[in-house]
C-alpha cells in the first residue's frame, strides 16, 4: 500500500533521488545581503538588521514587541524566567513536543508536568488540562498550588504542533482562572493563525524559531513575542548582558545572558521574511496534494481544524496503527524519501520519567501513528 505513497512523493518532487523532510529555501537575495552584511563588518550582536528584522516580525504577527535571540530554546527560557519560573516551581507542558520545550523548563530548574494532547489539533488538550487542574490544584492568593508536588504551577507551555494551532483560547481561559502564566511555543507556527490572530499572541509570551528546518531560517535564531512593554524591555535587557546604555562605559546592573541574535543571522531573517508569503502559498499547495492523495487512497492526512489557519510546516499522516506506520517508514526511507515518526513523547525520555503527568492516552496513540511527510517548498511540481 505505501508503495503508492513512494511513487506519489517521487512524482511530487520530480525525482527518484533523495528527498529530504524539510530543506531551507535560499535564493540570490539571501546571498547578496549576506555579503553586504559581512562587508559592513557588523556581524555580531550589534547592527541595524537585527531591529529591522524584529520590526518586520512584530508587524507581520501583530505583536506589540519582538526581541530577536540566538535560538528558540533561549526565547523559551527567557519567557519562563520573566514569567517568574524558578527552582522548585512547576510548569505544565505537553508530552508530544520537541525536547526544546522541556529543556527550557529544566534550564530554569523547574519541573515539567506532562499533559495530554488533543487527537484533532495535536496540541495541548484543554479538557486534559482542566481535569488535571481540578484534580490536583488549589487556587491560592499566591497562585496555583499543586497539592501533589507541593509546588506552585507558574506557567503553562502549549505547542502548536507541526504548525497546526492548538485550542489556545480555551487554554488561556483556564490559565487565567488558575493564575498561571501562558507561554506559547510557536516555534513551528509562523504564518499560523487562530481566527485572525497569529499564534504566539494569546498568552503572556510567545516564541518563534528560525532554525534551519523551520519555514524561514536565520541559520539559528529565535524571537520572543509579547504585548507587555515592561516584559519586552526586560527581555531585551537580560538577553544583551544587561548593559546600561552609554556612549562608551560598560556598566551592567544584573548578571545576564549574551543571547542577542547576531546581525549576520538577522541578514538572512530579512531576506527570508521577504519569501514568507510565497513559501506559505507553496506549503498550502503541497498540503493540498497530500490531502487529495490521502482522500483517494484511504489515508488520513492532517488538515486544518475549525477556525484555524495552518502554515502546513510539516505534513502529517496518521496511520491506522503502529504496524502500518512502520511499513510506511520502511518503504519510504528505503526509497530515500525522508519520512519521520513523531518525537519520542517527553514522558518516555529517561530524564523525564520522574515528573508528574496526566493521562497521556492520546499522546501515546498518536506517537504510534504519526508520520511526517517531506514538505520542502523546493522543486515541487505544480
Ligand atoms: C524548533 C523548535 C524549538 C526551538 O528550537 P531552536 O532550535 O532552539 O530554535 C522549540 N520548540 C519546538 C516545538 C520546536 O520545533
Amino acid at each position: 500500500m505505501s508503495k503508492d505513497l513512494v511513487s506519489f512523493i517521487q512524482d511530487l518532487y520530480g525525482t527518484n533521488g533523495r528527498i529530504p523532510l524539510h530543506e531551507p529555501f535560499f535564493d540570490d537575495r539571501d546571498k547578496e545581503l549576506l555579503i553586504e552584511t559581512v562587508d559592513s563588518t557588523f556581524v555580531s550582536s550589534a547592527g541595524p538588521l537585527i531591529s529591522d528584522f524584529e520590526k518586520k516580525i512584530a508587524e507581520y504577527t501583530g505583536s506589540k514587541y519582538s526581541i530577536a535571540v540566538v535560538n528558540g530554546t533561549a526565547a523559551l527560557q527567557i519567557s519562563l524566567e520573566l514569567s517568574g519560573v524558578n527552582s522548585g516551581d512547576d510548569v505544565i507542558t505537553q508530552s508530544l513536543t520537541f525536547v526544546a520545550s522541556v529543556n527550557a523548563i529544566l534550564q530554569c530548574r523547574a519541573s515539567p508536568i506532562f499533559i495530554d494532547v488533543d487527537k484533532e489539533t495535536l496540541g495541548m488538550s484543554p479538557e486534559s488540562l482542566k481535569n488535571f487542574l481540578e484534580e490536583h490544584c488549589e487556587i491560592r492568593e499566591k497562585g496555583c498550588w499543586n497539592k501533589k508536588s507541593r509546588n506552585y504551577i507558574k506557567a503553562c507551555l502549549p505547542m502548536h504542533t507541526f504548525g497546526f494551532p492548538c485550542e489556545v483560547e480555551k487554554l488561556k481561559t483556564l490559565c487565567r482562572k488558575y493564575k498561571i502564566k501562558l507561554i506559547e511555543d510557536a516555534a513551528e507556527s509562523i504564518g499560523s493563525f487562530v481566527k485572525k490572530k497569529h499564534t504566539g499572541l494569546f498568552g503572556d509570551f510567545g516564541i518563534l524559531s528560525f532554525n534551519g528546518n523551520k519555514i524561514i531560517t536565520t541559520g539559528a535564531g529565535g524571537m520572543l513575542l509579547t504585548n507587555n512593554k515592561k516584559n519586552a524591555q526586560l527581555a531585551k535587557h537580560i538577553t544583551t548582558t544587561a548593559k546600561l546604555p552609554h556612549k562608551w562605559n560598560f556598566d551592567h546592573d544584573i548578571p545576564a545572558y549574551n543571547y542577542r541574535m547576531p546581525n549576520l543571522n538577522a541578514s538572512l531573517g530579512i531576506t527570508q521574511f521577504e519569501k514568507l508569503p510565497f513559501l506559505l502559498k507553496e506549503k498550502r499547495r503541497i498540503a493540498n496534494h497530500y490531502k487529495d492523495w490521502g482522500n483517494h487512497n484511504g489515508y488520513y492526512v492532517k488538515d486544518e481544524s475549525r477556525n484555524t489557519t495552518s502554515n502546513f510546516w510539516l505534513n502529517t499522516l496518521i496511520a491506522e496503527n503502529k504496524k502500518q506506520r512502520d511499513e510506511i517508514l520502511e518503504d519510504t526511507n528505503k526509497a530515500l524519501i525522508m519520512t519521520r515518526p513523531s518525537w519520542t513523547p517527553m514522558h518516555k525520555l529517561p530524564f523525564n520519567k520522574k515528573f508528574q503527568k496526566g493521562s497521556l492516552k492520546n499522546t501515546n496513540w498518536l506517537a504510534d501513528r504519526i508520520v511526517n511527510l517531506p514538505s520542502s517548498a523546493r522543486n515541487v511540481k505544480n
